[in-house]
């Protein structure tokens, strides 16, 4: 198990947490910067907000088997699912908690708790579920459980559409960031996602986080720091699978960690596109991962295709990924 020297990390978050309220009382945590205020009544674009800036609601918190393997380990990874999402993704697998609002309340002392709970399970990280929309609590209750020795990596699992200056402030909270790469362009990300900002948004956050943290570092199978980066291959090239890789290389990140997933199938609302009302073929997944291949890129993490229905999460099971930890 990676061990992080908690007092360190906790005289950091004492030098973010002003910062981080700041941010929330006018919210830019991400690219819609709408302004709500989340110290306050304010809710924002994406429909958070409780009333003040200690409480967060989230559903599952769950050792994860099925995240990519340097991030379970032998313990699996602490994952929290926080509810509601800055994105509104017209196929969104995880439906329940990210458009429904699926979950539970609690004060971020709840929440470091959950946190420690995890840890005493033996999992190799804590896992940060589309956190943004609640950095605020978060960041109070990891500085509550580092003050009670919580020693494990932080994982930023995040669909990406952060701000920098976000991603400037949780250097030295954040260990392992693990954004998505939706798409390379703002028409598909504006008809299926809600916000033609979104490459843009990602393209910065994305390089400030591979600034910050640089190539994913594994120590004895397990992911220390770093940066691995998601990408979900869509129908007809509408996530830019081509266009997003010749971007990395240009931007000089070939030696970073890509998760290449196959596991599209057309969730939510996705059967009104007929875009994207398929899952994905075969032939469309093999040709990016070949191009990847071609374009020199070495840790590429690929996906079997015939698993694509065992990524599906049910958010009203107690084991919402019981058929991949099984
Ligand atoms: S995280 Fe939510 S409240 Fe903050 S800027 Fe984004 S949409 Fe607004």
């Amino acid at each position: 198990m990676i061990r992080i020297d908690p007092d360190k990390k906790r005289r950091r978050l004492r030098v973010v947490l002003p910062e981080a309220r700041r941010m929330a009382s006018a919210c830019s945590a991400c690219g819609h910067a709408c302004g709500a205020a989340r110290t306050g009544a304010g809710v924002g674009t994406c429909r958070a907000g409780l009333g003040d800036g200690d409480h967060a609601r989230w559903q599952a918190a769950t050792p994860h088997f099925g995240e990519e393997p340097m991030l379970v380990g032998r313990g699996g990874s602490g994952a929290v699912f926080f509810s509601y999402c800055c994105l509104r993704c017209e196929f969104c697998q995880n439906w329940q908690i990210s458009r429904q609002g699926a979950g539970n309340n609690g004060h971020f002392s709840d929440l470091a708790q959950t946190f420690l709970k995890l840890r005493s399970r033996g999992v190799e990280n804590i896992n940060l579920v589309t956190p943004t929309q609640y950095i605020l609590p978060i960041l109070s209750a990891l500085e509550a459980a580092c003050a009670r020795g919580l020693d494990i990596p932080i994982v930023y699992n995040t669909n990406g559409f952060d701000s920098v200056e976000l991603v400037r402030l949780l250097d030295g909270v954040v260990d392992v960031w693990l954004p998505d790469m939706k798409y390379m362009a703002p028409e598909p990300a504006a008809r299926f996602s809600h916000a033609a900002n979104y490459p843009d948004t990602a393209r910065a956050a994305l390089r400030q986080m591979y600034a910050q943290a640089g190539p994913l570092h594994i120590e004895n199978g397990v992911a220390a720091r770093g940066v691995l980066v998601r990408h979900l291959v869509l129908p007809d090239d509408l996530s830019g699978s081509y266009d997003f890789l010749l971007w990395l290389r240009d931007e000089g990140m070939t030696d970073i960690s890509i998760s290449l997933m196959s596991q599209y199938s057309p969730q939510y609302r996705a059967k009104t596109h007929p875009e994207i009302a398929r899952p994905l073929t075969v032939r469309e997944y093999e040709d990016v991962v070949a191009y990847a291949d071609k374009l020199g890129f070495e840790n590429v993490l690929i996906q079997e295709m015939t698993s694509k229905d065992a990524y599906l999460p049910d958010f009203d099971r107690e084991q919402p990924f019981h058929k991949r930890t099984d």
